[in-house]
C-alpha cells in the first residue's frame, strides 16, 4: 500500500468514527426523555384496565389535583375527622349581643306615650279645675273623669275630698295654681312612700329569685325578657326559666329575648313539671354564681285550687335552693276591673311584693295604677308603655303624675 492510498484509509476511518459519534449522541440525548419500553407498556394496561383513572403523576412535578370545597359529598364530611372538611362548613355566626338602654330615665324617654293615651284623665281634670266657677255639678265630672280612668271608686272620693279643702283654702284663680295642687294630691295618691325597686340581689351566695305570675296574655313573658334587659342593663348577670311548659312557643320566645342579651335559658320538656324546671333553674344560678334567676310561670287562670297547688309547688321547690326574693304580678292595663279579679285572685295564691302593668301606653285608663295599689297594698314596679325590647319602665309616681299632667 503506498503512502497516499494509507492517508485515504486513515482519514475515511476517522471521517466514519466522527459521524458515528455525532449520530450516536443525537440519538443518546433523545433516548434519555423516552421512558423504558416496559414502563410505558405498565401505564397502557394500567389505563386500558381502570379507565375511569388517570395514571398518578409521580415525581414528575404534579401535585394531586384536590376537589374543590364544594364537590366534596356532604355524607362523607359527616364522617371525616375533625378539621377534614373544614373549609367545607359555613363558619359559624356568632349571635350579637344587644346593648339593653339605660333603665334610668326610661319613664321620661317614654312619657310622651303615656301621656298621649291619658290626656283625658290629665288635661280633662285640668280643664275641670281651670273652670271660673266650681260648682257641685263640676265637682261630680271631675269625679266621673277619675272613674273613668279606673282610679276607683275610694281613692277618686279621698281625691275629689282633699282636693276641694284645698281649693276652697288656697284659692284657684291661677291655674298654675290649680295644676300644683292637683299634681301634689295625684302624687299623694300613687304614695311616693313604697319602696319600687326590685328584690333582685339574693343573700348568702345565693341568687335573687324573681318569679313572674300572672294570666296568658297580660304580657308575662315579655316582661321576663325586659325585666333580664332590665338587670343586665344594670349590670347583673342572669338566668331565666321558662317554667311555663304548657306553651312551646313561650320558651322559644323566653329563649330568644335571653339570646339577644347573651342570658341563658333553663328549659324543659314541654308539658313536663314546671316546678322541676324552676328547680333547675335556681340551681344553674345557684352554682353558675349568677346575680338574678327569673322564672316565668304558666298563667293559666282554671281553677284557683290549680293554681294555688300549681304556684305553691314551684315556690316549695326554689326555695329549697334560695328564698323567692320578689314575685311579680303582670297585669294589662287595658282589662280594667278584670285585671283587678285576676289580681285578687293571683295575691290569695302567692305572696305579690310587686305589680308589673303592661300596655299602658294602649289605655286612657292610667287609673289602674292606683286602683291596683290600693287593692293588693303592693306597689306597681314597673310598667310596660309599648311592644320594643326596652319599652319596660320602672315606675315612679312623680314621673307618671307629670306625664299625665303634661
Ligand atoms: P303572655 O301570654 O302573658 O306571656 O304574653 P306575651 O308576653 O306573649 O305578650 C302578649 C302580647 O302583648 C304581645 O304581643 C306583646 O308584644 C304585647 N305586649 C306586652 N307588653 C306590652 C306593652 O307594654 N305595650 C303594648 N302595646 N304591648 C305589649
Amino acid at each position: 500500500m503506498s503512502d497516499t492510498t494509507l492517508y485515504v484509509f486513515i482519514g475515511l476511518v476517522v471521517a466514519i468514527l466522527l459521524i458515528g459519534g455525532i449520530a450516536a449522541f443525537v440519538v443518546g440525548s433523545r433516548g434519555k426523555a423516552l421512558p423504558p419500553a416496559d414502563t410505558v407498556d405498565r401505564r397502557l394496561d394500567d389505563l386500558r384496565e381502570h379507565p375511569e383513572h388517570e395514571p398518578t403523576p409521580t415525581g414528575d412535578g404534579l401535585e394531586p389535583v384536590l376537589p374543590e370545597p364544594g364537590e366534596i359529598d356532604e355524607s362523607d364530611a359527616d364522617n371525616a375527622e375533625p378539621g377534614a372538611v373544614a373549609t367545607a362548613e359555613p363558619e359559624a355566626v356568632a349571635p350579637e349581643i344587644e346593648a339593653p338602654a339605660p333603665t334610668a330615665g326610661r319613664l321620661v324617654r317614654l312619657r310622651a306615650r303615656l301621656s298621649r293615651s291619658q290626656s283625658s284623665l290629665g288635661k280633662g281634670l285640668l280643664a275641670l279645675l281651670g273652670r271660673d266657677r266650681l260648682d257641685e255639678d263640676t265637682w261630680e265630672e271631675i269625679e266621673d273623669t277619675l272613674l273613668t280612668a279606673d282610679v276607683g271608686v275610694t281613692p277618686t272620693q279621698e281625691l275629689v275630698e282633699r282636693l276641694r279643702t284645698r281649693i276652697r283654702v288656697e284659692g284657684v284663680a291661677d291655674p298654675e295654681v290649680a295644676r300644683s295642687i292637683l299634681r301634689e294630691e295625684l302624687v299623694t295618691l300613687v304614695d311616693p312612700s313604697y319602696d319600687r325597686s326590685i328584690a333582685a340581689k339574693g343573700a348568702d351566695g345565693a341568687p335573687g329569685v324573681v318569679l313572674v305570675v300572672g294570666v296568658n296574655g297580660t304580657g308575662k313573658t315579655t316582661t321576663v325578657g325586659r325585666l333580664a334587659r332590665v338587670l343586665v342593663a344594670d349590670g347583673d348577670t342572669v338566668v331565666l326559666g321558662a317554667a311555663d311548659t304548657f306553651r312551646a312557643a313561650a320558651a322559644d320566645q323566653l329563649q330568644t329575648w335571653g339570646e339577644r342579651v347573651g342570658v341563658p335559658t333553663v328549659r324543659g320538656p314541654e308539658g313536663g313539671d314546671p316546678a322541676s324546671v324552676a328547680f333547675d333553674t335556681v340551681k344553674t344560678g345557684k352554682e353558675g354564681g349568677y346575680d338574678t334567676v327569673v322564672v316565668d310561670t304558666a298563667g293559666r287562670l282554671h281553677t284557683k285550687a290549680g293554681l294555688m297547688d300549681e304556684l305553691g309547688k314551684v315556690k316549695r321547690v326554689i326555695e329549697k335552693q334560695a328564698p323567692v326574693t320578689e314575685v311579680l304580678l303582670v297585669i294589662d292595663a287595658t282589662t280594667g276591673q278584670n285585671g283587678l279579679t285576676q289580681a285578687r285572685v293571683f295575691a290569695e295564691v302567692v305572696d305579690v311584693t310587686g305589680i308589673v302593668l303592661t300596655k299602658l301606653d294602649g289605655t286612657a285608663k292610667g287609673g289602674i295604677v292606683i286602683a291596683v295599689q290600693r287593692e293588693l297594698g303592693v306597689p306597681v314596679k314597673l310598667v310596660g308603655l309599648g311592644e320594643g325590647a326596652d319599652d319596660l319602665a320602672p315606675f315612679d309616681p312623680e314621673g307618671f303624675v307629670d306625664a299625665l299632667l303634661s
